[in-house]
């Protein structure tokens, strides 16, 4: 039996007619550029998920960048990341001229360690990026007293994260700004590139409106330095078809995960463990295994597809040499890039493809 790792298809072969009547009605009226479908968007968005107000923007980057700026981050500052992450989450960092410096994830989990945060802080330390890696909120109580004693600015990456919550607060809501990514591949996907920026500051959310499109509050009057990061319409046109799916999406996934953590049984390997303070939303179902590319190897005889997610930590990557780590830095996380699979966890997988996953693994 084959199970792909990932396959948008049936999704949008599902999706396809409502699909291209939103996209007609947004080509027939000309909405391309931020307008009616974009601001229907950021309403069900945050009406759905619990945001006082949502801004679309036209990739996961871009909020990123935009929180950046606004939190004022420049030359000489130090903004703490994970470095194991996508990395974007580092962009906006570098993007400003800031420093990213890394602390290292958690013992048993993939996010950041709020005593390696600690550790890291240094009187230059203006801000953190907090990952919620594979859609697992981070220990943000924690993170956030760090945050606290030394003032910093803290921006939640949700690109992974899309419904989470922590406790009781969406994430993106805990920090001082948020960000989101709709790529074709994220839980909640476009057909094209998206983004959305939250924060519960609305003075702040009001900064990240005119900094969206060039500075302005109104034509040609730039106020600030902006740019232009606004959602494009045909992907506003699409997320407002997929929106209503994105809940029972999600339980699908996570319906997934709790069978292959009942019942993949293979020795050494470590499963995505639950959190008492927030569920995953479980973008990515990643374990880790000591003979990782035998492992995969093994499950693609089988015909089970699996991806390596992150093969190579931020911290080794050849843009970031100039900071000068080398392999020992952050052992944890290179001890994740080197022992991590992740399995197909998409919510049109059906129950005899999920069978087929675990019974392949515990063949292993
Ligand atoms: C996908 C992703 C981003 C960037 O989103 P894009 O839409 O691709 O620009 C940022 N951070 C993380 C953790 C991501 O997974």
């Amino acid at each position: 039996m084959k199970v792909p790792f990932l396959d948008l298809s049936l999704q949008h072969c599902a999706l396809r007619q409502a699909a291209l009547a939103a996209l007609a009605a947004t080509y027939d009226a000309n909405r391309f550029c931020l307008g009616r479908d974009v601001e229907d968007f950021e309403r069900a968005f945050a009406a759905n998920l619990g945001y006082p107000a949502v801004l679309g923007m036209n990739s996961g980057t871009s909020p990123l960048h935009v929180a950046c700026l606004l939190a004022s981050f420049g030359p000489g500052d130090e903004v703490i990341t994970s470095p194991f992450t996508f990395i974007s989450s580092a962009w906006g960092i570098s993007y400003v001229r800031a420093t990213p410096v890394f602390a290292d994830i958690e013992e048993g989990g993939f996010n950041l360690d709020p005593d390696r945060l600690a550790a890291a802080i240094t009187p230059r330390t203006r801000g953190i990026v907090v990952v919620h890696l594979f859609g697992q909120p981070a220990r943000m109580d924690e993170i956030l007293a760090v945050a606290r004693r030394h003032g910093l600015f803290v921006i939640e990456d949700c690109a992974q994260a899309v419904g989470a919550r922590y406790w009781d607060t969406p994430v993106g809501l805990l920090g001082d700004a948020g960000t989101f990514s709709f790529y074709p591949t994220k839980n909640l996907g476009a057909c094209g590139e998206a983004g959305a920026f939250v924060a519960r500051d609305p003075a702040l959310l009001t900064r990240a409106r005119y900094v969206r499109v060039h500075g302005s509050d109104r034509r040609y009057q730039h106020n600030i330095i902006g740019g232009n990061f606004r959602m494009d319409g045909f992907q506003g046109a699409l997320l407002n078809v997929k929106l209503p799916h994105l809940a029972a999406w999600t339980a699908r996934r996570q319906a997934i995960a709790a069978r292959y953590r009942e019942e993949i049984r293979l020795s050494d390997t470590r499963l995505p463990v639950p959190e008492a303070h927030g569920a995953s939303v479980f973008h990515q179902f990643t374990l880790l295994h000591p003979r990782r590319d035998q492992l995969r190897e093994h499950l693609a005889r089988l015909e089970v597809g699996t991806d390596l997610i992150y093969p190579r930590p931020l911290h080794l990557q050849p843009c970031y040499a100039p900071l000068g780590h080398g392999p020992g830095s952050f052992p944890r996380a290179e001890r994740a890039a080197e022992t991590c699979l992740s399995l197909p966890i998409f919510p049109e997988l059906t129950d005899a493809q999920v069978e087929h996953v675990i019974r392949s693994v515990n063949a292993f």
